[in-house]
């Protein structure tokens, strides 16, 4: 089955400067790009995007992560419906360093994809083991594709298969390794959903991917995509990236 390709940009707590140029770079390298295999999608904090999503069509925009309550009170915090009246149309959600600094748990986002979903927002779930988790993988994934909604929608869902231990650290599962893992998780998915709907995700690989290895990497038949931390704040590197599939 063919599935929508995705080049997700993860800016995390950066874009203080220069941002604009980034975006305005990555999004002419679009336009002349006769060669766009895969949907851009830029997750930029918070302050930046509304400005983004506002000024620029070529490229999409989601957060980093949402509140599950629609409003309240919870300073700091900001909720799906909010993302989406400022333009964006995607979400990251139980991204491994929220999980770790912000204890997120799997209940909380289970009801962040809910009301993700419910905003109308594709949601960019984020799943992997940690280093010490290697040889448990498998409980880890199960575990967490678990945490989705029953019954879920498969065109509101689209997975980072994201190890803990390769995000920031220039490591990363062998290529072999990561097909071989996203067909587990794709199994993972249609005991849940059921094989047909699963078929429909895409799964894409997120961990120190950079412009050498994404040409391996984006065009395993088993990954639709990539998440992209560091290297895509350098918008030269991150065009290449885009540039990877075949
Ligand atoms: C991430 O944080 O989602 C990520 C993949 O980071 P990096 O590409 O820097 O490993």
């Amino acid at each position: 089955m063919k599935r929508t390709k995705y080049t997700v940009a993860n800016w995390k707590m950066n874009g203080l400067t220069g941002s604009i140029n980034i975006v305005k770079s990555i999004s002419r390298h679009i336009k002349r790009s006769k060669h766009i295999k895969s949907r851009i999608v830029i997750c930029p904090p918070f302050t930046l995007l509304s400005y983004f999503a506002q000024n620029d069509n070529t490229i999409s925009f989601g957060g980093q992560n949402c509140h599950f309550l629609e409003n309240g009170a919870f300073t700091g915090s900001i909720s799906a419906p909010m993302l989406k009246s400022v333009g964006c149309k995607f979400v990251i959600i139980g991204h491994s360093e929220r999980r770790q600094y912000q204890k997120e748990t799997s209940k909380e986002i289970n009801l962040k994809i809910k009301a993700a979903i419910s905003a109308n927002l594709k949601v960019i779930y984020c799943i992997g083991e940690k280093l010490n988790q290697i040889k448990n993988r498998n409980v880890i994934l199960k575990r967490q594709i678990n945490s989705l909604p029953i019954n879920f929608n498969n065109k509101n869902i689209i997975i980072a298969y994201e190890p803990v231990w390769a995000i920031g650290t220039g490591k990363t599962p062998t290529a072999d390794e990561i097909n071989n893992i996203h067909l587990k998780i794709r199994k993972l998915l249609a005991i849940k959903i059921g094989a047909s709907k699963s078929n429909g995700i895409s799964i894409l690989y997120g961990g120190s991917v950079n412009a050498n290895n994404a040409y391996e990497i984006l065009n395993l038949p088993e990954v639709d995509g990539a998440l992209v931390g560091g290297a895509s704040l350098k918008a030269k590197e991150f065009s290449k990236i885009i540039d990877s599939y075949k």
